[in-house]
C-alpha cells in the first residue's frame, strides 16, 4: 500500500491553510486529517475549491446539527458480528479497515473512519465466512470501510479469497475512492489479482468532474481492461456540486470514461456535516433538472438512506400524476404529460 508515503497526515509545506481551517485541524478533527500528494496537486488554491472543501477540516464540523446521529444509519444496530453490517436480505457489507488514503470531512462512517479502528482480523474473516456459508439468501457482499485498498494486495486477495471459498457464487462489490485520490494504488498486479476474483464490481466515488483527472481515468481503465465493472456512487454536496452544470458535467466525464452513475446520495445526517448538507426539496429539484438534461445511463438514482436505519428511500419526482378512466396519467422530466391507458 503507498498511502504510508503518498498520504500527508501532517500539513504539506505548500498548503497554506485559511484561519478557520487551521483552527478546525488544531482541534484534532474526526475523522482525523489526511490528504494525498495526489489530491493536494488537484487543488486550485481557491479557499471555496469543492476538492479543497471536502477534505481540509472547518470549525463549521463542531456544530451538530438538529436530527445528526454518530451512527446515522443505525449500522450497530444491524450488525450480527464484529465488522459485518446487514440492513437487507440479500445483502450484507463488510467495514473492512477504519482507514481511507484520505478523509472526507463529510463521511458518515466518521464514527470509525480513521486509523484507530484498525484492520479486520483474520478470526473476524473467518467468523464472516462461517456467517455466509449459513445465511445462503445473501447474495452480495460490500468490501467497504474506510477504504478497503488501504491493504495490501495479498491480505485483501486473502480475505477476498476466503469470502468465494465459503460461497463461490457470491456477488463481490469493492467499494474505494482509492482511483480518484490515489491513482497510483491501481497497479497492475492489484487489478491483475482482483480480475481473477470476478464476478466483482468496483464501486468509485468522485463528486466532482475536477476529480476525474488524467491519472484518474487510466486507474479505471486498468480496472475495466481486466473485465471489472466501474460504478460511481456520489453524494450531493453543498458547495461541492450543488449545481445542475457540474453534475452534468460529472455524469458526463463518468459516462464517458465507462463508468455509470449509479447513485447520487442526499447527505446522511452525520454529526458536524449540516454545512454539506441541501435541503430536500432543493436538492430534489437540482436532480429533477438533472434528469431533464442527460439520458437514463447518465442519470444517477436518487436517494437517501432513512435517519437511525432501514435502508435506502428513492428521492426522485414522481411522474405517475394520476389514474383517469382512460388510463395512467403520466409526465416526462421535460414537463410533456400523456395518458398510459392500461391493458382492455
Ligand atoms: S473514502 Fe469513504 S470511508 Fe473514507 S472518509 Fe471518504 S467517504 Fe468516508
Amino acid at each position: 500500500m503507498t498511502s504510508g508515503r503518498a498520504a500527508y497526515s501532517l500539513l504539506p509545506a505548500e498548503l497554506k491553510l485559511t484561519g478557520d481551517e487551521q483552527r478546525a485541524v488544531d482541534a484534532g478533527p474526526r475523522p482525523p486529517f489526511r490528504i494525498t500528494r495526489h489530491w493536494l496537486s488537484l487543488l486550485n488554491g481557491a479557499a471555496d475549491d469543492p476538492l479543497r472543501r471536502q477534505v481540509i477540516p472547518t470549525t463549521a464540523e463542531q456544530i451538530r446539527g438538529a436530527g445528526e446521529l454518530t451512527d446515522p444509519l443505525g449500522e450497530k444496530a444491524h450488525s450480527p458480528l464484529p465488522r459485518l453490517i446487514r440492513r437487507y436480505a440479500d445483502r450484507a457489507l463488510v467495514v473492512v479497515t477504519g482507514r481511507c488514503a484520505l478523509y472526507c470531512r463529510y463521511c458518515f462512517r466518521r464514527r470509525l473512519t480513521g486509523d484507530d479502528f484498525g484492520d479486520i482480523t483474520d478470526k473476524q474473516v473467518e467468523a464472516i465466512s462461517i456467517w455466509l456459508a449459513k445465511n445462503r439468501e445473501v447474495k452480495e457482499l460490500l468490501l467497504s470501510g474506510g477504504d478497503p485498498l488501504t491493504l495490501n494486495n495479498r491480505r485483501l486477495l486473502k480475505l477476498i479469497d476466503r469470502f468465494r471459498t465459503a460461497r463461490p457464487d457470491i456477488v463481490l462489490r469493492l467499494a474505494t475512492r482509492m482511483p480518484i485520490v490515489e491513482p497510483g494504488r491501481i497497479t497492475r498486479s492489484l487489478v491483475r489479482g482482483l480480475g481473477r476474483r470476478r464476478p466483482l464490481w468496483i464501486v468509485i466515488q468522485a463528486n466532482h468532474p475536477r476529480e476525474l483527472s488524467t491519472e484518474a481515468l487510466c486507474s479505471i481503465e486498468r480496472l475495466q481492461r481486466r473485465g471489472l465493472p466501474v460504478i460511481n456512487q456520489a453524494v450531493l454536496l453543498r458547495g461541492v456540486n450543488d449545481d445542475v452544470e457540474v453534475l452534468e458535467e460529472l455524469s458526463r466525464a463518468l459516462v464517458s470514461a465507462g463508468v455509470k452513475p449509479y447513485y447520487l446520495f442526499q447527505g446522511d445526517l452525520a454529526e458536524g456535516t449540516n454545512h454539506f448538507r441541501l435541503p430536500l426539496d432543493e436538492a430534489r429539484r437540482l436532480t429533477e433538472e438533472l434528469r431533464s438534461r442527460v439520458s437514463g445511463l447518465a442519470m444517477p438514482v436518487f436517494a437517501v438512506d432513512l435517519p437511525g436505519g432501514g435502508g435506502k428511500v428513492l428521492l426522485g419526482t414522481d411522474h405517475v400524476l394520476g389514474r383517469t378512466d382512460k388510463g395512467w396519467k403520466l409526465r416526462t422530466p421535460d414537463g410533456l404529460e400523456g395518458l398510459y391507458p392500461d391493458p382492455p
